[in-house]
């Protein structure tokens, strides 16, 4: 009975850096999750800003050109004004100019308001390049030193459950394992250490009796309320003796 606690203690070690180890591989996606969706998040505002710059640069140019084309038409029509033959053609004429000079007013009207707001964007554009970039990269690297320990878990439960396997194939009292199982389904540690008539794991106070059956060795003994496997602080020592080589 002695030698079963003994293994199931050394069973409960190893249980304990499995169970670590389970939460590592779903809590590291998890984690990587927000990290990508940090990243994802500067991504779109610094691409947004430039997508709006650009539409703002396109614009300026439009109105340049066209301001060009119709200044360019003004010089036209003004010289050709005096070879008009008629009044109303001359009146027509100058009415078309006119309307030509308000155009181009209106226009670069507009371009006096587009001119800061593409200098004031290129300011944000580049801080938020400057900040974000150094960001996005840090968040690559945790992710990808993330994505080495997710990897790296794989082959450390591999050898863990080798060593579970190992232990549980020098259980002879197959009934203990069973009940330790069980046990370990719903909480971890399955197995509770026994000090001062106490159970450690859930408080319960131990009958005195039990703690006496415990103390011979003769059969294994419960909890009774979390139902874990009692064991004492001695058996705990031994087991760490029989660990070393
Ligand atoms: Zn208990």
């Amino acid at each position: 009975m002695k030698e079963t606690i003994i293994t199931l203690l050394k069973l409960s070690d190893i249980d304990k850096q499995i169970h670590q180890k389970r939460d590592d591989q779903t809590e590291i996606p998890d984690e990587n999750q927000v990290l990508t969706a940090e990243i994802i998040n500067i991504e779109n505002q610094i691409s947004t800003k430039k997508v709006e710059l650009n539409d703002l640069e396109i614009l300026k140019k439009e109105l340049t050109n066209s301001i060009q084309l119709k200044t360019e038409w003004i010089t036209t029509r003004d010289e050709s004004i005096n070879d008009l033959r008629t009044q109303k053609e001359y009146q027509a004429a100058q009415k078309e100019i006119s309307a030509a000079k308000k155009e181009i007013k209106e226009k670069e009207n507009q371009l006096a308001i587009i001119g800061p707001k593409i200098d004031t964007l290129s300011t944000e554009s580049l801080t938020l390049m400057e900040k974000g970039e150094p960001r996005v990269a840090e968040l690559r690297s945790k992710i990808q030193e993330n994505n080495k320990i997710v990897s790296g878990v794989d082959t450390e439960l591999d050898v863990l459950n080798n060593a579970r396997n190992e232990l549980v194939s020098h259980i002879e009292e197959k009934k203990y394992l069973k009940h330790y199982n069980h046990i370990l389904r719903k909480a971890i540690p399955a197995i509770s250490l026994l000090e001062n008539g106490i159970c450690t794991e859930c408080g319960t106070r131990v009958l005195p009796q039990t703690i006496n059956l415990l103390k011979v060795g003769q059969s294994m003994q419960y909890c009774t309320r979390c139902k874990r496997i009692l064991y004492l602080h001695e058996m705990l020592e031994e087991a760490k003796v029989t660990e070393q080589p």
